[in-house]
């Protein structure tokens, strides 16, 4: 019996081990957040390593975070005048990213809601850059441990950009008027999901903690007094302990697409 359970932990721990799980990085990538500083604070690891390995990036945020402000660390702040502040703040943190592509959809922030305008918004986005690969949050997750209400603009980004990359980006008939503004149905291989409660996939970020660290640090309205430093590289371990790895990010990982296999004689699904 004790020799059965150490045979069948073998497989998961050399998986674990080599963290051979690990995609490669996809060629065009699209990532989606609610609010800017979301993606500096769960992805942009990733991101910075893709980046340098060539994948091209288009970094999409819906709000401009103009509620995130607070009367008693600055009382003349208003929305009007946080806007532009936080736009440039993502504007900055994508260049240190290593991100192409930087678009803001104006969305009220705090007031989130995944409708069917965000839905066709997110599809048009989907069919004109047609990225292989789009990285969200987890729309399912409503509590983080025992001291985090996932915010509902989070759920709502995600809800609505997981609809829009199936099945709304690649069939045709959903949101005709976009067939008309000339963009055709394009089908996402791959979604990267953040946040999950049951990640599968790790992707080692020691070569790049110290980037996503400068990226955050560019969202200077938000981390006032807070060594997101030590906190991020804390994140980072203990997302990456379980496999070994010093700093990494886990996502769960849906494969829409299966990859056509070149061999010959190897049957591609279909
Ligand atoms: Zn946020």
């Amino acid at each position: 019996m004790a020799d059965q359970i150490q045979d069948s932990a073998i497989p998961e721990r050399a998986i674990a081990k080599k963290n051979s799980t690990e995609p490669a990085p996809p060629s065009r990538v699209m990532v989606v957040h609610a609010h800017p500083d979301d993606q500096e604070f769960t992805v942009a690891g990733t991101l910075a390593k893709w980046a340098r390995a060539g994948s091209e990036i288009i970094s999409v945020i819906i709000t401009s975070g103009d509620a995130g402000s607070n009367e008693k660390t600055n009382p003349t702040m208003t929305k009007e005048k946080l806007a532009p502040l936080r736009e440039a703040e993502q504007r900055a943190a994508n260049r240190v990213l290593g991100v192409h592509e930087t678009i803001f959809l104006r969305y009220p922030d705090g007031e989130l809601e995944p409708t069917l305008q965000l839905r066709r918004d997110l599809t048009r986005l989907i069919r004109k850059y047609k990225p292989d690969a789009v990285l969200s949050g987890d729309p399912t997750v409503r509590f983080y441990g025992n001291n985090y209400l996932n915010h509902p603009d989070h759920r709502a980004a995600a809800n609505a950009t997981l609809d829009a990359v199936f099945p709304s980006a690649g069939t045709r008939f959903i949101f005709t008027e976009l067939l008309a503004e000339g963009l055709e149905p394009h089908n996402v291989k791959w979604v990267f999901i953040h946040g999950a409660e049951k990640p599968d996939v790790w992707i080692d970020i020691s070569e790049t903690i110290e980037i996503k660290i400068q990226a955050l640090q560019q969202h200077a309205t938000q981390i006032g007094g807070w060594d997101v430093a030590k906190e991020m590289r804390a994140w980072a371990e203990e997302e990456g302990k379980a496999h070994e790895l010093k700093y990494a990010e886990a996502f769960r990982l849906m494969v829409l697409v299966e990859e056509k296999k070149d061999e010959q004689g190897a049957e591609a699904k279909g």
